[in-house]
């Protein structure tokens, strides 16, 4: 089951997510942001504590006001009530909104003050409450009645006894769905309001409903502004503000009687301004502004009316759509409205989120600013954005063109996996020089990413092309790019070690990608190997082998003996023939995949790709992910130069322009000019995403947010490798390590290559590690990194960067202690020294009594006095670092002389508790 967000709960319950947040917190659960997930138990509690109260109060104040305009919204598809398109609202019969209008029933009112809400209730010169106001109720206390109001919804001025205990007496609706709130009518409530009622309390900002619109907006729905400023002589009512619907007000009559309110007598906003502002968009108020188009009048209003969330006005949308790449920062979607980033980050801030302008935000987050701010956000993920890019071209990605007859039988690509030290490169090296194809011709093969072996089956040569990467992370981190290089896994099990985790997590990682495994038990040739328990165990996780009536092919190899590898290769050949249908159109123009890419000193940028469909052909023009260029020559993994690549060929292509990265496609299109257009495309979308999940230096704002929250940290890290495919694994196995909410992790900048000065520079300015997998400084980089203090990592295997990092992580890690007793001394004699004070003379009956370490005393078995410290721990006449079990010593509180015979003295030390 999905678990619920802070703002989901929020919503349904009709209050901020900070209220929600806050409510967490008084539980004693962290709940970082309105976008956390909350665990079950804690929904639970949370329900059990709060719900009831929240959802009679909601049911008594179903201020769900009617929109104006339809909002044509994701989120709103689920709740609201669909209005006909372009249709003016009219109240709808289950959503007429009630309004407090405290003049008429003060008493009725719940005198609740928010927790953070220090203010007096009651202005002294209104009439006391009858209701006496609860100064500081941290939980809620239903002091309310539950009854809803007697009174006739729906009437303007009509007071509504609100009894949510945590509302305050306005606007406690519930909060409603999206497409409810008006475009342009949802000003926010101010928290202010209200305080000239006699027992009105003001509301907690918190406690509000996110959407003013539970104020009401349309017919006769606006809070009667006039009512609360009126002889209550309230301060004015502020959060009335609002335009008002045809006849919106009807019924709000009272001294003052613009929408804005401010009555006689009111201390806030003078009625002469309310006036002059009720004026505006209320039929029948006074009008000073002469006569004005309804247009202009609509968009002056909008203007002025833009909505304050969390204090922030900022111009609402009319339910557009607003598309951004996944990955956006507020920047992004601020460029896109045209409203600031910066009163964006503060909006989130009051919604309990913190986030800075250019950090990148989760689709959530867009979500719920999007309902906020009345947009629609669309957050389109790279491979939509690059299909319709292709699509512009006339391109598409993975189209076998031709019919049935056009398509060959291609080689099947396999990724070997398994756990470390099983052997996978080894057996990828056996297989490699045992069987390469071609292998007269050839000599010495080359790593570039993937290469062939040919082998009989059915004295029929078969080809298979092996991702020359071991392991599941470089596999899933393609497939994270929406790519599958690979039509079958073999995972290969040490048959002296049997299943282990990396086992697991790869068979794993297979099956959710629905490629056929083929085990290859390995190390037969050692003494202890035994390769049938391997067979039980896989079985146990659905690998069930076809000897024992499964239908899953194993195979026991030796790498290094070179142990039936042919059998190998034949049951890879049988299982693809067994259940996939490989066949690919080779006369099409060439797509597929990038395996791998580094720059050669001599040849430039290199890229082996893996040709899915169609032939590549030298002189082919083609832009891979962000890179373009001529195939200006190809070779195979012998180094040998070929003239044309077929599918699941790999070959390694010469010509591009730069580096692109493992898991990209490549295609080939008509001329340069397009591959050019495309690529640039491609790499100024790159960089903007890049851009945005770049943080350069911290903003006071940031500081202070994370101040606020207190336990945010965050490690950055730049990842440089000398192959893509390298930093790829590297990236994704680094996004998988878990440390909890406190601390994240965020890779800034990575790429392939020596780490550079600019490099050295991004991570001085964003406090960055540098991780340098394979590669090493180049330039004046490691005199500059020395010089700004920043730090790089140099690793070789990929198991044991993930590993420091990790630790490096849990390092960052709050520690967490606990207190570890180290022994307990009874007091046998005191003796009392005019220097020393009370001397202790002890027993020690358990443990140590250690000279620095904390103590307490008990007496009777209870803690006298706690977290006491030893002024002098003596054995005999000499001072002493501890005293063991079993000796007598003597020794001397710290500050502290009340002692008797026969208590107990008690040391302990705080532990640091190892997180695992
Ligand atoms: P990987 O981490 O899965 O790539 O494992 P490696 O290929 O690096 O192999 C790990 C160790 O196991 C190396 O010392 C290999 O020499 C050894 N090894 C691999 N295959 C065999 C095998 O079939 N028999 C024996 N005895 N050792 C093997």
């Amino acid at each position: 089951m999905a678990k619920t967000r802070v703002h989901e709960l929020a919503k349904e319950f009709g209050v901020e997510s900070k209220f929600v947040l806050e409510k967490f917190k008084e539980m004693g659960e962290f709940v970082k942001s309105a976008s956390s997930t909350v665990e079950l138990p804690a929904e639970m509690r949370f329900r059990k504590e709060y719900g009831e109260q929240l959802k009679s109060s909601a049911a008594a104040a179903p201020a769900e006001a009617p929109a104006e305009k339809p909002a044509p919204k994701k989120a709103a598809a689920k709740k609201a009530t669909p209005k006909p398109p372009g249709k003016k609202a009219a109240p709808e019969p289950e959503a007429p909104v009630e309004q407090p209008a405290v003049d008429e029933a003060p008493a009725a009112e719940p005198t609740v003050v928010a927790p953070d809400d220090q203010e007096p209730p009651a202005e002294p010169e209104a009439p006391a409450a009858a209701a006496p106001a609860t100064p500081k109720p941290a939980a809620p206390k239903p002091a309310a009645p539950k009854a809803p109001s007697p009174r006739p919804v729906g009437r303007a001025g009509a007071p509504r006894p609100g009894n949510n205990p945590f509302a305050s007496s306005q606007g406690m609706g519930r909060r409603p769905a999206p497409a409810d709130r008006g475009g342009d009518d949802n000003r926010p409530p101010r928290p202010p309001a209200g305080r000239g009622a006699p027992g009105v309390p003001r509301p907690n900002p918190a406690m509000m409903p996110k959407s003013p619109a539970a104020f009401g907006s349309g017919p006769g729905a606006r809070p009667a502004g006039g009512g609360r400023g009126g002889p209550g002589g309230g301060r004015g009512g502020a959060p009335a503000r609002g335009r008002g619907g045809p006849g919106a007000g009807a019924g709000a009559g009272a001294p003052g009687g613009g929408f804005r309110p401010g009555g006689p007598g009111g201390r806030g906003r003078p009625g002469g301004r309310g006036q002059t502002q009720g004026a505006f968009g209320r039929p029948g108020g006074p009008s000073r502004r002469g006569r004005k188009s309804k247009r202009a009048r609509r968009q002056e209003f909008e203007q002025m009316e833009a909505p304050t969330i969390g204090g922030v006005r900022v111009r609402k949308g009319n339910g557009e759509t607003v598309r951004l790449a996944r990955g956006s920062s507020l920047t992004d979607f601020a460029e896109k409205i045209n409203v600031d980033a910066a009163s964006l980050v503060q909006m989130l801030f009051s919604l309990g989120e913190m986030v800075t302008a250019t950090q990148s935000v989760g689709d959530e987050t867009f979500e719920l600013l999007g309902d906020e701010l009345n947009y629609v956000v669309q957050v389109v993920s790279p491979e939509d954005e690059d299909r319709e890019l292709l699509e512009s071209f006339d391109l598409e990605f993975g189209a076998d063109e031709g019919d049935d007859e056009d398509l060959a039988i291609r080689p099947p690509v396999v990724t070997v996996m398994g756990h470390v030290d099983h052997g996978k490169t080894k057996l990828l090296d056996a297989l490699r020089s045992a069987n390469v194809v071609d292998k007269e011709a050839g000599g010495i093969t080359q790593h570039i990413g993937a290469y062939q072996v040919a082998t009989e089956v059915d004295e029929q040569e078969r080809r298979i092309t092996f991702i020359d990467t071991p392991g599941h992370e470089a596999f899933t981190a393609m497939r994270a790019r929406g790519a599958q290089a690979t039509d079958i896994a073999v995972l290969v099990v040490a048959a002296n070690d049997g299943v282990m985790p990396q086992t697991v997590e790869a068979l794993n990682h297979a099956k959710a990608a629905d490629v056929p495994i083929v085990v290859a038990v390995n190390k037969i040739d050692l003494p202890e190997a035994d390769p049938s328990k391997v067979r039980g165990q896989l079985t146990e996780y659905g690998l069930v082998p076809e000897e024992y009536g499964g239908d899953v092919m194993f195979v026991d190899v030796s790498a290094k003996s070179e142990l039936n590898l042919e059998n190998l290769l034949e049951a890879i050949v049988l299982t693809a023939d067994a259940s996939l249908d490989l066949r690919a159109n080779p006369t099409q123009d060439a797509q597929g995949l990038v395996v791998e890419a580094h720059l050669d000193r001599g040849r430039g940028p290199v890229a082996t790709v893996l040709v899915q469909r169609g032939t590549l052909r030298v002189g082919d023009s083609l832009v891979a992910g962000p890179a373009y260029g001529r195939v200006r020559a190809m070779l195979d993994e012998h180094g040998e130069n070929i003239e044309e690549a077929d599918p699941s060929r790999p070959a390694m292509v010469l010509g591009l322009n730069a580096a692109p990265s493992a898991g990209q496609n490549f295609i080939v299109v008509e001329d340069d000019r397009m591959a050019r257009q495309i690529a640039e495309k491609r790499e100024a979308r790159e960089r903007a995403a890049m851009q945005a999940k770049r943080r350069v230096r911290r903003t006071l704002e940031d500081f202070m947010a994370s101040m606020e929250q207190g336990e945010s940290q965050e490690l950055n890290l730049i990842l440089k490798g000398d192959v893509s495919g390298s930093v790829e694994a590297l990236e994704d196995a680094l996004s998988k390590i878990d440390v909890g909410d406190d601390v994240s992790l965020r890779v800034i900048d990575r790429g392939v290559g020596a780490i550079t000065e600019t490099n050295v520079d991004l991570a001085a300015a964003s406090d960055a590690i540098i991780i340098g997998f394979n590669v090493r400084p180049q330039g004046k980089a490691t005199e500059m990194a020395d010089k700004e203090g920043v730090e790089i990592r140099y690793y070789t295997v990929i198991y044991q960067a993930i590993d420091e990092i990790e630790a490096a992580l849990k390092g960052m890690l709050k520690p967490e202690f606990e207190e570890q007793v180290l022994g307990q001394a009874e007091i046998r004699e005191i003796f009392k020294s005019s220097k020393a004070g009370n001397i202790a003379g002890c027993m020690v009956t358990s443990g140590v009594i250690r000279r620095n370490a904390k103590v307490r005393l008990l007496r009777d078995g209870a803690v006298v006095q706690d977290n006491l410290e030893l002024a002098s721990l003596r054995r005999e006449k000499d001072d002493a670092s501890e005293v063991r079990e079993g000796f007598e010593c003597g020794l001397v509180l710290k500050n502290y002389q009340d002692i008797k015979i026969d208590d107990v003295i008690e040391a302990f030390e705080m532990r640091e508790i190892p997180r695992d």
